[in-house]
C-alpha cells in the first residue's frame, strides 16, 4: 500500500514537474576588441576603448519538450547571414530548432558592423581582418548564451504589466506647412510644423520569477520603441541607454536577473526633442525608462503560460524601382564617396540604389515570426527598422492582449516605411529597400501569425 502510494505519489509529481513552464536566462560578454569596424553611421570607425560592455543576452522558455528563444544583441541589428550561422550552432549544440529563435539587436550606434552586401561594407570596412574575426565569433558566442540558459531552467511565474514613458521619444520627421517633403531631424522648428506621425510611449515589462516562495527573478524582457543614438558618432563602445536601462532594472529589482531589451518599432523615433532641441544623455535615458519600469511594477499581472507557440513565415516584397537617372547620378556618388563624405540623405540613397540594382534578381525576403507564451502574451519579430505607426497598428489589432515587438530582428531589410511617408520623402524612405506598402504587408502577416497562435495550439 505505502509503495503504491509513494509510486501514485511520484507519477503526480512527475506529471506536475512535465507541465511547468520553466524559463533559464543568461548572458555573454560580446564587447570587440579595439580596431573592429563600428556600426550606425556612413562612415569607417575603428573601435577604440569601452564605455560599457556589449552582450548577447538570452531567455529560453520551455514547456512540455518545446522551446522558444529570445536573444537580443547590443549590435546596431542582425544579419540574416548572422542569424542563420547562429541558429545552425544553437541547433548543433543546444538541441533546439533553429527557427524557434528569435535573435534581434537593440540598435546601439556604438556597437560592431555587421555585412550586409551593399556599399556599406566597403565605407565601413566591416570585411576587413578585424571585422570579419569579430562576425566570425558571433555564432559560437551567441550558442554559448543560449547553452548557459538552457542549463538554468527552473520553473517560473510569468507576469506582465506595460508602462508609459511620456514624453522621451519624438518622430523625427517633422512636416511643414505648404512643404510635401517631410523634414528629418531638424535643428530648429516654426511653430507651424508639427510631427509627421506618432510615438509609442509603452513600455513592455514580462517578469519571469522563480516558483518557489522567494519569488526571485530570474529574467525580464523589456521593450520600448527608441533610436539607441546618445553617446555619438565617436570610436568608443557602448550599449547606449538599453545598457543603462537594463542594469539599473537588475540593480533595482534583482541582482540575478538577465534584463533583456528589444527595441520596438522606432524606424522613425529618436531621443531629442525638436521642438525644445534637448538632448538627453544616455544615463537620463536609460534612468527614465527604468523609472517607468518601477512605476509599472505594482501593476504586474500573473499571466498563464502555455507551451510555447511559434509562428514564422517569409515573405517575399517587391524592392523599389529607380529610373535609369537615378541609377547614373548613384554610380557617379558612389565613384568618390569611400573619400568624400556627401551627407547621409544623399550617401544612404545611393547606397540604397546601387544595392537595388546589384540585387534586382535577388528577392527581398523578410522573416516575420510570432512567439505565443499565454492567451495574453505574444511576441512578434520583424527584419527591419519598422515604422512606428506599423507597431501601434499591429499592438491594436493583436488578438493578444499585450504584444510585444522586436524589430531588427532575425536578419534587416533596412528601413520599413509606412505607406503614407513615401510621398513625403527623406532619409528613412530614400534608404528603404522595399516598394510603399512593404510595412503593411508585413503587418497583414504579423496579425495573421497572431490570430493563428492565439487559436491553435
Ligand atoms: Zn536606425
Amino acid at each position: 500500500m505505502t509503495n503504491h502510494l509513494l509510486l501514485c505519489f511520484s507519477l503526480i509529481t512527475l506529471q506536475l514537474h512535465a507541465v511547468d513552464f520553466r524559463v533559464g536566462a543568461a548572458r555573454v560578454d560580446i564587447t570587440p576588441k579595439d580596431g573592429t569596424p563600428l556600426g550606425g553611421y556612413y562612415k569607417f570607425r575603428g573601435s577604440a576603448g569601452v564605455l560599457d560592455p556589449l552582450y548577447a543576452k538570452t531567455i529560453v522558455m520551455e514547456k512540455d519538450g518545446t522551446h522558444a528563444v529570445i536573444v537580443v544583441l547590443d549590435l546596431s541589428g542582425t544579419v540574416r547571414a548572422g542569424v542563420e550561422a547562429a541558429r545552425k550552432a544553437i541547433q548543433e549544440q543546444c538541441g533546439i530548432e533553429g527557427d524557434h529563435v528569435m535573435i534581434s539587436g537593440t540598435h546601439t550606434h556604438t556597437g560592431p558592423q555587421q555585412p550586409r552586401g551593399s556599399m556599406m561594407d566597403d565605407i565601413t570596412k566591416v570585411n576587413s581582418p578585424a571585422g570579419v574575426s569579430y562576425i566570425g565569433s558571433l555564432p559560437g558566442l551567441i550558442a554559448e548564451s543560449v547553452k548557459q540558459a538552457k542549463a538554468k531552467l527552473a520553473p517560473v511565474k510569468t507576469s506582465i504589466a506595460i508602462g508609459k514613458a511620456e514624453g522621451l521619444s519624438f518622430n523625427r520627421r517633422i512636416l511643414r506647412e505648404g512643404q510635401q517633403e517631410a523634414i528629418w531631424q531638424p535643428r530648429t522648428l516654426t511653430p507651424q510644423d508639427r510631427p509627421a506621425g506618432p510615438v509609442d510611449p509603452d513600455v513592455g515589462v514580462l517578469l519571469f520569477q522563480g516558483a518557489g516562495t522567494d519569488a526571485t527573478p530570474v529574467a525580464s524582457l523589456l521593450n520600448f520603441a527608441m533610436h539607441p543614438t546618445s553617446v555619438g558618432s565617436g570610436p568608443k563602445i557602448s550599449a547606449d541607454y538599453p545598457g543603462v536601462f537594463t542594469k539599473l532594472v537588475s540593480e533595482r529589482h534583482g541582482t540575478d536577473m538577465i534584463s533583456v531589451f528589444a527595441n520596438g518599432c522606432c524606424g522613425n523615433i529618436n531621443h531629442t526633442d525638436y521642438v525644445t532641441g534637448k538632448r538627453r544623455t544616455t544615463l537620463e535615458l536609460g534612468t527614465a525608462l527604468a523609472d517607468a519600469v518601477d512605476a509599472a511594477w505594482p501593476d504586474l499581472k500573473s499571466v498563464d503560460t502555455f507551451k510555447p507557440r511559434i509562428r514564422s513565415e517569409q515573405v517575399t516584397l517587391t524592392r523599389k524601382k529607380f529610373t535609369e537617372g537615378q541609377i547614373a547620378k548613384a554610380k557617379d556618388m558612389a565613384a568618390s564617396m569611400l573619400t568624400r563624405n556627401f551627407g547621409t540623405v544623399p550617401m544612404a540613397e545611393t547606397v540604397c540604389i546601387l544595392e537595388t540594382v546589384a540585387k534586382q534578381d535577388v528577392p527581398l525576403v523578410a522573416e516575420v515570426q510570432v512567439i505565443a507564451i499565454s492567451d495574453d502574451v505574444a511576441i512578434v519579430a520583424l527584419p527591419g527598422e519598422i515604422f512606428v505607426e506599423l507597431g501601434l497598428a499591429i499592438k491594436k489589432a493583436s488578438p493578444f492582449k499585450h504584444t510585444l515587438i522586436a524589430e531588427l530582428a532575425n536578419g534587416s531589410i533596412g528601413y520599413v516605411p509606412n505607406r503614407e511617408a513615401f510621398p513625403q520623402g527623406n532619409y528613412e524612405v530614400v534608404s528603404a529597400r522595399g516598394e510603399a506598402g512593404s510595412g503593411e504587408k508585413l503587418v497583414e502577416v504579423a496579425l495573421k501569425l497572431l490570430k493563428d497562435a492565439k487559436t491553435t495550439k
